[in-house]
């Protein structure tokens, strides 16, 4: 393990490992090669990482496959001991979530405050909500008839591949961990490229917090290289997935291909955010620009298509336009800062392709446009009015902080247009009207509705997609049920 310390807005910042995480030891890759994380507010190389591929996936997963055996010590751990190591490892990041959140904050982007106020305490309670699950998870007594006595036995998958995205590293680690291993499964996790770095320190408590050589290994890499070994390994058992649609489709293809490994996927989507003109406005007009400013736009679930009703279509544009303007842009450790740079280079390209797609393709801009400052990857806050639903602004997931605002007639027309999407992750919906909020959730084929609020999660609430947003859930009970497969048992008495 390498430490090194690093300035960031007069603060000290202590780097955890930098290595491989296999068999609760840090080892360097087997090419030896390494890649740069950077800091995308300035551009910078924060520390230099051991880059995994196909070789070290083999490696990891002969730990993995060790500590999944029959008598291993994970397979003849308690189902309470394996809870109360979930509870040591809650504590130890709570322990140490000042570290972990200015780690997230230099290497994802986002605000320092945000990330201590929302990313790690979220982060915890996931933790903390499947530990309290470990013991709980057991079968039924299945009255079959006859001379037969029947059961069944939720088990293990058994090894688990678990690949995350950056957007946000902490959190999306924890949702991946915590229900594989509450159900006592093996594990190797490859972070996204952008964003190793807090993955690999959680590694360092895992170690700390006393779960067994094997049971977790963490092997930060490329999606190509790592993460395809990953999803056409022939001796992993399920491969969970969060990023893009487009990559989704890859996993699925790699786990069809090779043993036909249980996949779950939660991928891209533009959710209609619906505003009617009966609800609070102001309300709306806030809870709006939080559903899709919030990370730097970076939410597979962002509040993307924004439908307001004619009648307040004006109005609702206005002061949307002026809350975006208000909203502060820069260093992430400044305690005013509500929107820190995109992640990387390719990121901030790809979002002001999108800006230009909106320009060209007739849509009003209204606010931002354009890049904020020269270093760093920066983006003001941009809104565009005047959206049709065929432009590429109001189709395709832009992941950042550009807001589409389309305007809509009424309940029927909206439902229509709403479903009109190849995704089917979020929506949401603002009115004092219980029956339209009603006709909303039940009418708009996605994962999770909203009413009168945007992006209230809670690892007791199931959350994924419908249609191309993605394959199963995560969270809650259901998320739990991915990491088990179910054995009937039939005794002849
Ligand atoms: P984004 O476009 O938001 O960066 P991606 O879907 O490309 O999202 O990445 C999410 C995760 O998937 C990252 O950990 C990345 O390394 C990984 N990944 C990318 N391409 C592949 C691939 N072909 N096979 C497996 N994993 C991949």
């Amino acid at each position: 393990m390498s430490t090194a310390t690093m300035p960031v807005s007069d603060r000290k910042i202590k780097i955890g490992a930098t290595k491989l995480l296999i068999n609760n030891e840090w080892v360097g890759a087997e090419s030896g090669r390494t890649f740069e994380s950077i800091d995308p507010t300035n551009g910078e190389v924060i520390c230099h990482v051991a880059e995994a591929d196909e070789a070290d996936v083999h490696k990891a997963v002969k730990a993995a496959r060790a500590a999944f055996e029959p008598g291993s010590k994970w397979r003849k751990m308690s189902a309470t001991r394996r809870g109360e190591l979930l509870y040591k490892l809650a504590a130890l990041i709570e322990a140490n979530i000042d570290e972990l959140a200015k780690l997230e904050s230099i290497d994802n982007g986002k605000p320092y405050a945000v990330a201590k106020a929302a990313d790690l305490p979220l982060t915890i309670a996931c933790y903390k909500y499947f530990a309290g699950w470990a013991d709980k998870i057991h079968g039924k007594t299945i009255p079959i008839g006859g001379p037969y006595f029947c059961y069944t036995r939720p088990e293990p998958v058994g090894v688990c591949g678990q690949i995350i995205p950056w957007n946000f590293p902490l959190l999306m680690q924890a949702w991946k961990l915590a229900p594989a291993l509450a159900c006592g499964n093996t594990i190797i996790l490859k972070p996204a490229e952008q964003t190793p770095l807090t993955a690999l320190r959680i590694g360092e408590l895992i170690v700390e917090a006393g779960f067994p050589a094997g049971v977790v290994n963490i092997l930060p890499g490329f999606g190509p290289t790592a993460g395809a070994a990953i999803s056409g390994h022939m001796d992993i058992d399920k491969v969970a997935f969060t990023g893009s649609t487009e990559v989704g489709k890859l996993i699925m293809e790699a786990a069809a291909k090779s043993n036909l490994k249980r996949i779950t996927l939660e991928l891209g989507g533009k959710s209609p955010n619906i505003v009617f003109a009966d609800a609070d406005l102001d309300a709306a007009v806030e809870g709006s620009h939080f559903a899709l400013f919030f990370n730097q736009g970076q939410c597979c679930c962002a509040g993307s298509r924004l439908f307001v009703e004619e009648k307040v279509y004006d109005e609702f544009v206005a002061k949307s336009v002026e809350r975006a303007k208000k909203r502060t842009v820069g260093d992430p450790f400044d305690p005013k800062t509500e929107q820190g740079p995109q992640v990387d280079k390719a990121q901030f390209d790809k979002v002001m392709s999108y800006i230009d797609a909106g320009k060209r393709e007739g849509a009003k801009l209204l606010a931002g446009g354009g890049r904020k400052g020269e270093k760093g990857f920066f983006i003001e806050p941009t809104v565009f009015g005047d959206v049709k639903d065929e432009m590429k602004i109001a189709q395709e997931e832009i992941f950042g902080p550009v807001l589409s605002i389309i305007k809509f007639k009424d309940l029927n027309d909206v439902i229509q247009r709403a479903n009109k999407s190849i995704y089917g992750l979020a929506a949401a919906v603002w009115t004092r009207d219980i029956g339209k909020a009603h006709a909303i959730a039940n009418g708009v084929r996605a994962g999770t509705v909203w009413v009168n609020c945007y992006d209230v999660f809670d690892a007791a609430a199931p959350f994924g997609g419908f249609k191309q947003s993605g394959i199963g859930r995560e969270l809650g009970e259901y998320g739990l049920q991915q990491y088990s497969e179910i054995k009937t048992v039939t005794i002849k008495l």
